[in-house]
């Protein structure tokens, strides 16, 4: 199976480029924000309980996420492979995947870590809240404390990955085709 993480800070391009490489390769699209976007808008007790924290810009518990993903890889069973946007966003959430897909005799095949200068993400951020209609998107002080969030609980997972041998950086500023050619040639190279 190919199970890619696809990594970077809030405005990076994760969702973008996720909707391209399910096309491509036939994946899954796990995006534990969708999840909880999508428990919210049906009003359910987890998506209550976790609006409250989405709306401040701070990390659900990683018990909620984690519970969310496993009973996706579940649902998903006969998938070709998943692509995991935004999760996991804590070392804790990073250990708990490898049980999980270890538990299914698999693993995660590569981390693809998108990078993007921080003026650029405000800046796409701001544009996304009028478009998206997102809370979280539209207030500059609830985007800085995302972004506080990634620098300390969520940037940590890269060297997890790292320590493994499964990190790979690409630049995520330029075309949105440009940047897709340079995650497919790191998908290539892994699946070689
Ligand atoms: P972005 O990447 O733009 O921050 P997401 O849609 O991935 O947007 O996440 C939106 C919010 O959902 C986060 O700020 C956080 O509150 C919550 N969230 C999403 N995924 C996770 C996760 N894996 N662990 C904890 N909280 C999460």
């Amino acid at each position: 199976m190919l199970n890619i993480v696809l990594f970077g800070p809030p405005g990076a391009g994760k969702g973008t480029q996720s909707h391209h490489l399910i096309q491509k390769y036939n994946l899954v699209h796990l995006s534990t924000g969708d999840i909880l976007r999508g428990e919210i808008s049906n009003g359910t007790p987890l998506g209550l309980e976790a609006k409250k924290l989405m709306d401040q810009g701070l990390l659900v518990p990683d018990e909620v996420v984690i519970g969310m993903i496993s009973n996706k890889l579940d649902q998903n069973a006969a998938a070709k492979g998943f692509i995991f946007d935004g999760f996991p966003r804590t070392v804790a959430q990073a250990e708990a995947l490898d049980q999980l897909l270890t538990s299914k005799n698999d693993g995660i095949s590569g981390m693809i870590a998108l990078e993007v200068d921080e003026e650029e993400l405000q800046k796409r951020l701001l544009i996304r809240g009028k478009d998206s209609g997102r809370p979280d998107d539209q207030n500059p002080e609830i985007i800085k404390k995302r972004v506080a969030e990634y620098t300390s609980k969520t940037a940590q997972v890269a060297n997890y990955y790292q320590s493994q041998h499964k990190f790979y950086a690409v630049k995520g500023v330029g075309s949105i085709d440009e940047i897709f050619g340079n995650i497919v040639k790191v998908i290539e190279e892994l699946t070689k």
